[in-house]
């Protein structure tokens, strides 16, 4: 009988059993390595955290209660400790933390001997205050269990829904799920976009209350780039709002309007056919086209949809952490916890994925040492 088994070797799984009192623990994992998206994430350096960490980078039905969890290890936690192991993150793109090197330095940190991998999470019952965790390498009973299992983004290294199933089965409110971080498609009236594929271009991306101002890129499925990902976490159905340029430039009379313009040469002449302009001398445009110009300002559309699950850098959507405790800990069953992306959380680009899955997970350690002390 174990003290703790925790349901996957990724972020927070591992995260968590640094902390941990108790060493008669097990991770259960069915890659045969730890941490598959720390390795590919950040380009190859995992954008660990962000200098500025707050619930209003998330999104989440439950700001405060994503507070809490900062106040108990928030970046500067996360930063101090990964000195204390030797790595220590560099700042990039203004506000990111990166690997100094590689993601790797991260993972030989994280790497856990109490793991067992290739080791498929197939179901959890519960007995009498023992969970029984059946997995393709046999069955395991504990008295407590974390999951940790992610979200349903990038199958390929080992993504799936056992999480949500395992929560369902005892009860919890999984809220909807879908792909975030992620470039979206679009419908016919903006198949020009797909003429586009290569441009990038910064640009400012609204939606709802949100706005992003980053670079897009055009791609033969549609739109994406980080402006756009950023776009996507909050996007369910409806309007996006792109501006190409804040201000349209004051023309000169005498120059033909495409050559004033501060944009790709691509992009200028596929925008001018789209929305019906041509291209002239400024002092020949009629009040219509000066009109369709002003598109360039706030061009709003209605994507299709997004690249999907496969293309996507997370899940939003999940456990709903309403139903959870300050401690991570199951309001429903005693002794079970959730950290990282199975819950209902997600944050933009920048490191925000990350530093969720390492304070949730530094936080169900306390309740989870707790519980075991009281039980
Ligand atoms: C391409 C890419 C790049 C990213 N880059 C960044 C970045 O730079 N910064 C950032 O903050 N976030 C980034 N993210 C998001 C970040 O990787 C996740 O939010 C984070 O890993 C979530 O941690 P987690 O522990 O909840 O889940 P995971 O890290 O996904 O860990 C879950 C573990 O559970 C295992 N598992 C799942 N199902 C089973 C099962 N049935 N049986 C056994 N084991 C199972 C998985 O194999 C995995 O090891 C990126 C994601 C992707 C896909």
């Amino acid at each position: 009988m174990k003290d703790l088994i925790i349901l996957g070797a990724g972020a927070s799984g591992l995260f968590c059993a640094q902390f941990l009192r108790t060493k008669n623990y097990l991770l259960l994992e069915h890659n045969p390595k730890p941490a598959r998206k720390i390795a590919i994430s950040g380009g190859g350096r995992c954008n660990v955290t962000n200098k500025i960490v707050n619930s209003s980078h998330y999104l989440t039905k439950y700001p405060q209660f994503v507070e809490n969890v900062f106040t108990q290890f928030d970046n500067r936690s996360l930063l101090q400790w990964l000195k204390k192991k030797r790595c220590e993150p560099v700042l990039r793109k203004k506000t990111q933390y990166f690997c100094p090197h590689s993601a790797y330095e991260l993972i030989e940190i994280l790497a856990n001997r109490n793991t067992l991998y290739n080791c498929e999470i197939k179901d959890v019952e519960y007995k009498k205050g023992i969970f029984v965790v059946k997995t393709s390498q046999g069955v395991f009973r504990t008295r407590s269990l974390l999951v940790a299992t992610g979200g349903l983004s990038y199958k390929k290294i080992g993504a799936s829904g056992i999480g949500y199933e395992i929560a369902k089965k005892f009860g919890h409110t999984v809220t909807p799920l879908a792909p975030a971080l992620v470039g979206l498609t679009v419908q016919k009236e903006q198949f020009w976009f797909k003429k586009l594929s290569g441009v990038t271009l910064p640009a400012v991306v609204r939606v709802g209350e949100k706005q992003f101002c980053d670079n897009i890129l055009f791609t033969h499925k549609g739109i994406s780039g980080p402006a756009i990902l950023n776009a996507s976490l909050y996007w369910q159905k409806g309007y996006i709002t792109l501006s190409f340029l804040p201000q349209l430039p004051k023309f000169l009379p005498y120059k033909n309007i495409a050559t004033q313009l501060p944009l790709p040469k691509r992009f200028t002449i596929e925008f001018f056919h789209a929305v019906g302009i041509k291209d002239k001398k400024a002092k020949d445009l009629t009040v219509q086209e000066k009109k369709k110009l002003q598109l360039l300002r706030a061009y709003s559309f209605a994507p299709a949809g997004t690249f999907g699950y496969e293309r996507a850098e997370v899940t939003k959507g999940g456990v709903d952490i309403g139903e959870l405790d300050e401690r991570m800990q199951s309001k429903i069953i005693p002794g079970l916890f959730f950290a990282g992306e199975v819950c209902d959380v997600t944050g933009e680009l920048g490191g925000y994925n990350f530093q969720w899955a390492f304070s949730s997970a530094f936080v169900a350690q306390r309740g989870i040492d707790e519980y075991l002390r009281d039980h």
